[in-house]
């Protein structure tokens, strides 16, 4: 399988007062092209500065990154990502359809059959008939879904998620889940998705790569092997909860003041 994102032996440090601080320690992986790859780990362990790394925004200290065989600069400038971070930031002068065309405006690439595809898009997401409405009349989840329709108006072909639905009670959140996996089962995209949530992160992805506490080191990848499209159903499966353990264990394995 050709691979959409490769990591090696990636370092992240950035100056301190008092010398460096080591982000990301060592990191090496790979996501395969339509793979779904998760990155689950503690707050402050360094997943959104992989992400970062792989989306050009933040230079490696060591180590290379690669988006299809490319540097990411190059794949940033030929607008091959699609981002969705925790806060959607709409801009909320515009509306809904307005914000979702922009990317498509700041790429020249702003025309009828763009727009209808933007239109299209908002359908997909579940957004038909608020094409006219402000940031501000929609809910958390609705801007979300804006956002992710945003991200894959360019039809990305790596779509990277930073804890897209972290803000958002955990009801929505799990309908969010299955309706980005219906999304993205409609791309040709990889995703990369980081959370930490273990059980979103079992039950989004193909495969979840484990990072441990500071300084971020890969500490174990998972293959998840429930058929697709998931389903709730799935939720309170014997293999979903077996998949949870798996991740739970490698998460705390080697951690000072693991729960036992
Ligand atoms: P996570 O997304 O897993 O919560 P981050 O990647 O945001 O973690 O951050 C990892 C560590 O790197 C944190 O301790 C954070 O304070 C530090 N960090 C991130 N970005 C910077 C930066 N630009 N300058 C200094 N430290 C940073
Ligand atoms: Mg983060």
């Amino acid at each position: 399988m050709a691979l959409a994102i490769e990591l090696q032996e990636v370092q992240k440090s950035f100056p301190l007062e008092s010398g460096t601080f080591v982000a990301v320690q060592e990191a090496t992986f790979a996501v395969g092209e339509k793979e779904f790859v998760t990155l689950v780990g503690p707050s402050g362990c360094g997943k959104s500065t992989v992400l970062r790394m792989v989306a050009g925004l933040v230079e490696p200290t060591r180590g290379e990154v690669r988006v299809l065989g490319e540097p990411p600069a190059y794949c940033r400038s030929k607008r091959l990502f699609g981002f969705v971070a925790q806060d959607p930031v709409l801009l909320p002068w515009r509306n809904i359809l307005g914000n979702v065309c922009l990317p498509l405006e700041v790429a020249g690439r702003l025309d009828k059959i763009t727009v209808n595809k933007a239109k299209g898009l908002l359908s997909l997401v579940g957004l038909e008939g608020f094409e006219g409405a402000r940031p501000r009349q929609l809910s958390g989840g609705m801007k979300q879904r804006a956002a992710i329709a945003r991200a894959l108006v360019l039809e990305p072909s790596i779509l990277l998620l930073d804890e897209p639905f972290g803000a958002l009670d955990e009801i929505t959140r799990q309908k969010m889940n299955l309706e980005l996996l219906r999304i993205w089962s409609q791309t040709e995209a990889a995703a990369l998705l980081v959370t930490h949530s273990i059980a979103e992160a079992a039950f989004l992805s193909d495969r979840v790569i484990v990072m441990s506490n500071r300084p971020g080191r890969i500490k174990a990848s998972i293959e998840i092997e429930l058929p697709r499209p998931r389903t709730v159903d799935m939720l309170r499966t014997k293999e979903f909860f077996d998949y949870t353990n798996l991740i739970t264990d490698a998460l705390f394995r080697g951690e000072e003041g693991a729960v036992q």
